[in-house]
């Protein structure tokens, strides 16, 4: 790799994703375990790296989305229990089966699928059945006694979690999240009540985590976006927030080029930014493909020589121009900070979701692959 010079990349800080990992721990407490999310390759941190760091940290279960996403653990050597929560189409059965995943179960027809498959493989496969208990996304959409009549109907396989996910988790200003937690709870009972007993209860995120819903957290929580040091902004009549993260990932370019140009100028494509004084740009090696967002054209910033410094005209595929006029001399090769910390001044994904108008879940999940990610 030594004729590469690195123009764009991520350092995910180990000792940071292990600080947070211990920061959940230490507000669910032992008796509530942790199952990190490291999906979408841990929100772009590096879904392997992340695995092996948490479950030596004790973690016992990870979540990913697909069978290929746990696969690509199992390749890795991990050993962990693995949970596979968007669901999969028929096909991916088997794969589930070759590397060892446990499925969440999304519809009662499907469990009776999965039971045949156990009766076919001679294994008594595992499961973990999600409710849809309000939410109207993935999830069985059904009551106690139909529910019942399911799981007593897949004798060959085993119900050994039952979950749901909330809609709207750090909104405070709607009863859904108490309403969706009160539906799961009588699903619960009416199962206990005919003898049925899910040994894994299991509702909730980073939000329900940092804000204390313990009514919630059952026996296990499903973090992801807490580990890499993210609490989403709620809303409404909020409760103290009981859960310090910090960002693991910072995301640096190098700069290409710096020059000057007179005042009057028109920056990048469809020349929608026209210099009010002579101006010194400086052209950074980070553009969409990569995962700014397009958005920000004429409205983010980025971090230059310890300072907020305007992003310039559209940002482009590969590059991004900004303004460096106030800043001590920059020279190509010098780095600038997209979404981290230099010295007093940060930007996290929080923020540069705020300006582009998303939500920095996907801030983070956009960071393309051609970014390189260094662990630090
Ligand atoms: C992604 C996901 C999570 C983690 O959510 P965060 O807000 O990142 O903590 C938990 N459960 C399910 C079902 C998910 O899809």
């Amino acid at each position: 790799m030594n004729s590469f010079a690195l123009r764009c990349w991520t350092e995910v800080s180990r000792h940071q994703i292990v600080d947070n990992f211990r920061a959940v721990r230490n507000v669910v407490g032992a008796s509530v375990g942790i199952m990190p999310v490291v999906k979408a390759d841990a929100y772009h941190h590096g879904a392997v790296e992340v695995s092996r760091l948490l479950v030596g940290e004790g973690a016992q279960w990870l979540a990913v989305s697909s069978v290929e996403e746990g696969a690509s653990l199992r390749q890795a050597g991990i050993q962990a229990r693995i949970l596979v929560m968007a669901d999969f189409l028929p096909a991916e059965r088997a794969g589930l089966i070759e590397y060892e995943l446990t499925p969440v179960i999304h519809s009662l027809p499907d469990l009776r699928e999965w039971d045949q498959l156990a009766v076919r493989s001679g294994m008594p496969l595992h499961y973990h059945l999600k409710i849809d208990t309000g939410m109207g996304r993935l999830g069985a959409r059904a009551g106690a006694a139909e529910i019942l009549d399911a799981v007593n109907g897949a004798r060959h396989c085993r119900l050994e979690g039952l979950m749901t996910h909330f809609a709207s988790a750090g909104d405070y200003s709607t009863p859904q999240t108490e309403e969706q937690t009160a539906t799961f709870l009588d699903i619960v009972s009416g199962l206990r009540r005919a003898g049925v007993e899910p040994h894994y209860l299991h509702l909730a995120s980073t939000i329900p985590v940092a804000y204390g819903r313990s009514r919630a957290w059952g026996q296990f929580v499903r973090p992801g976006h807490a580990i890499y040091g993210y609490v989403p902004p709620p809303r409404g009549d909020v409760p103290e927030r009981i859960l310090d993260v910090k960002p693991a990932l910072t995301w640096k370019a190098s700069i290409l080029t710096v020059k000057d140009l007179p005042e009057g100028s028109l920056v990048g494509y469809g020349g929608t930014y026209r210099t009010s004084r002579p101006t010194r740009i400086a052209v950074v090696a980070a553009g969409y493909a990569d995962g700014v967002p397009h958005q920000l054209s004429n409205k983010g910033k980025l971090i230059a020589s310890g300072k907020l410094v305007p992003i310039l005209g559209a940002v482009s595929m590969d590059v991004t121009t900004i303004d460096v006029t106030d800043c001590p001399p920059l020279a190509p090769g010098d780095s600038v900070t997209i979404l981290g910390r230099e010295g007093d001044t940060s930007l996290d994904a929080q923020d540069i979701a705020s300006v582009a108008g998303t939500i920095s879940y996907s801030i983070l999940c956009n960071i393309s692959a051609r970014v390189r990610t260094i662990y630090v």
